[in-house]
């Protein structure tokens, strides 16, 4: 399973980082940065980051290997 942001959508709002620090964080020009592999421990925080994005940006691809 990865994780997947639109970019389209995303508008650098930051809240995935807020919810999920480990995955998502915004970069000195405020521009989200995140790993698209996780650890299964932080799903919960990865389900709360996909649930706060304003603009439902993330997904969760279970086609990853
Ligand atoms: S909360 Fe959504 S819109 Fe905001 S930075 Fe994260 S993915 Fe982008």
């Amino acid at each position: 399973m990865k994780i997947v942001v639109d970019q389209v959508k995303c508008q650098n709002h930051g809240l995935c980082a807020i919810s999920a620090p480990a995955n998502f964080a915004l970069d000195t020009d405020g521009k989200l940065q995140y790993h698209e592999s996780f650890n299964e421990e932080n799903i919960d925080d990865i389900e709360d980051a996909v649930d706060s994005c304003p603009l439902q940006a993330i997904t969760l691809s279970r086609d990853a290997a």
